[in-house]
């Protein structure tokens, strides 16, 4: 007797098997723009990210998270962490792609944006191997100012060879490192710190030191080094510390690896808590500038953050209409179903706003030495921290939906990404910090806000609704600061919704910025939850075609 109770139909399997820089219409196109000299290449790397073994690597990764061995078995301390091979897989392919340290190294226009591009990609498929990778990239510039560390570290950042292995820096090909800021009594609030530091010989810049105290978040470990906040006793003031893995005469550094946290998502990455007993380490950065220099290490790391969120949001549209485009209901496919249509479009407006948020940041941190670029680079980055980080954890939990009861399951890909959203909204500086830290920019550096407004002004030249909505904004910023404060989520808000419909407005197609700048900047009505949105007027057909080219 046959005991087959039904046949498996209607299920739809993961979206794989694609080229995610071929099927991405924006990127592709922000690419030409900025960076075609790279397209070849991301493109082959697009590929190789796309196909299903990748997206099994990446499953394997955060399914056998880490180990901490701290001990070897006759009770030795080593502090060694134990990945799964499937992480070392991942990053491997990441730094043998050249992009940890390519915009740093690549003197070629259009440097940050090709990186900003493959980050993008890779973030896609597996997030947390991009936490030691993003720390280890934003080191660079703060190294590149020690010329005695630069010259030791130089080649070993810019090589593209992974090598994992856990023995002295000089002994490697090439190297991570991680940061460490958070202590058990405050994160955001640095000057909590109590973490010491005390010179061994005479102290100051370049100089050695023992540090004293804890991380209470340290990620990444197993990096070669990490940079520490600490305070300098022989100062009396914050200050920023090199702090390797091991001594220089070889032996093990004093940095002890209590445990490592059971995290929501990001299960892929090491975040460890730690003890200095009395670690090596050298001052960097002016004496008494500690807070500054570990800021600008982070200026970096926030721009991850928001290509990162843009990335997930993107992996997640992807999933959500490739499923549409097969799952059958009621009669027809769920992307012919008029109010699913809506949400997709929601869906796939605010993906290509993140994007083009974040290829112009990127942009902006190649051409610093311009007023209009430092400005975007200053207050639009903790602005788009803020926003594109938020936007990403709504958003994958919308995804999630649109593919019914199997979004809910933890054996897929959306899942990963729902739970892998929320830390980028958290760490490197948290919501209100990214607005308060707004808010501080705008009262502080006149000249940059009005080179921002002069570029968003020139941008939205010919919407009325921009140019409208721009003029609020204004005088929002005008008001004194400390009336700023309470409504800085408000003025942040305002700030991305015009910054991203004035680069759709620019770049995009009309279709896209119309129901962009109208959904988002013109009805009242819309927006409380994704799908919330009048697309009467709206060419639902090319946007979604464009969201997705198959
Ligand atoms: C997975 C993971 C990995 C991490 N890795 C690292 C790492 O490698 N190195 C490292 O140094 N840190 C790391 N962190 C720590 C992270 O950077 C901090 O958690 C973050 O900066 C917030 O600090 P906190 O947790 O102490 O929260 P708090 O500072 O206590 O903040 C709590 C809340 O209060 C809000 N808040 C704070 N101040 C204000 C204010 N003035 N006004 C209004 N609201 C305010 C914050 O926005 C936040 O929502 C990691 C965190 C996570 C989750």
């Amino acid at each position: 007797m046959d005991w087959r109770t039904h046949d498996v139909s209607n299920q739809i399997p993961e979206h794989s098997n694609y080229n995610l820089l071929a099927s991405d219409v924006a990127l592709t196109e922000a690419l030409d723009r900025t960076a075609a000299w790279s397209s070849e290449q991301l493109t082959a790397f697009g590929g190789r990210l796309g196909r299903e073994e990748t997206f099994a690597l990446a499953d394997a990764a955060n399914r056998n998270p880490p180990i901490l061995n701290a001990f070897d078995a006759r009770g030795h301390r080593i502090d060694s962490v134990e990945f799964h091979p499937a992480w070392h897989a991942v990053l491997g392919m990441y730094r043998e792609e050249g992009l940890v340290s390519l915009p740093f190294r690549e003197q070629r226009p259009g440097r940050w944006p090709a990186w900003a591009a493959g980050f993008y990609m890779h973030a896609q498929i597996e997030y947390g191997t991009l936490c030691p990778a993003t720390m280890t990239q934003a080191s660079i510039p703060l190294l590149q100012k020690e010329p005695a560390l630069w010259e030791a570290l130089r080649e070993k950042l810019f090589s593209d060879r992974y090598d994992p292995s856990d023995v002295p820096i000089a002994k490697k090909s090439s190297i991570w490192l991680g940061m460490g800021i958070t202590e058990k009594q405050g994160g955001s609030d640095v000057r909590a710190n109590t973490t010491v530091a005390v010179p061994v010989g005479k102290g100051g810049r370049g100089g050695e030191y023992k540090l004293r105290g804890h991380k209470w978040f340290f990620s990444a470990p197993m990096c070669d080094a990490h940079l520490v906040v600490a305070r300098a006793v022989d100062t009396d003031s914050y200050a920023c510390f090199y702090v390797p893995r091991f001594r220089p005469d070889g032996s093990k550094n004093a940095v002890l690896v209590q445990r490592l946290k059971d995290k929501v998502g990001n299960r892929s990455n090491s975040s460890g808590e730690v003890e200095f007993q009395d670690a090596y380490g050298l001052l960097m950065g002016e004496e008494g500038r500690g807070i500054p220099t570990i800021i600008e290490m982070a200026t970096y790391t926030r721009l991850n953050c928001v290509l990162g969120s843009a990335a997930l949001l993107r992996q997640a549209l992807v999933q959500a209409l490739s499923y549409t485009r097969q799952r059958r209901a009621f009669g027809k496919k769920l992307i012919e179903h008029g109010l699913m249509r809506a949400v997709l479009v929601d869906l796939a407006l605010e993906s290509e706003a993140a994007l083009a948020l974040g290829m112009r940041l990127a942009e902006a941190f190649e051409q610093d030495a311009d007023d209009r670029h430092l400005a975007w680079k200053r207050i639009m980055t903790p602005a788009a921290k803020f926003w594109v980080c938020k936007r990403s954890v709504e958003l994958t939990g919308e995804a999630m939906e649109v593919l019914g009861g199997n979004g809910y399951v933890d054996q897929g890909i959306v899942a990963r990404l729902f739970k892998e959203a929320p830390v980028n909204s958290i760490w490197e500086g948290s919501g209100n910090v990214m607005c308060l830290d707004v808010v501080r920019a705008l009262s502080r550096e006149a000249r940059l806000v009005e080179a921002l407004i002069s570029d968003l002004t020139e941008m939205s030249d010919g919407c009325s609704i921009l140019t409208e909505e721009l003029s609020h904004l204004v005088k929002l910023i005008r008001l004194n600061p400390e009336m700023l404060e309470p409504s800085a989520r408000i003025l942040c808000q305002q700030l991305v919704l015009i910054a991203q419909g004035c680069l759709l407005h620019r770049y995009s197609t009309p279709e896209i910025s119309d129901a962009f700048i109208r959904t988002r900047l013109d009805d009242r009505r819309s927006g409380r939850v994704a799908g919330a949105i009048d697309v009467t007027n709206v060419d639902v057909d090319a946007v979604l075609s464009r969201a997705l080219a198959m």
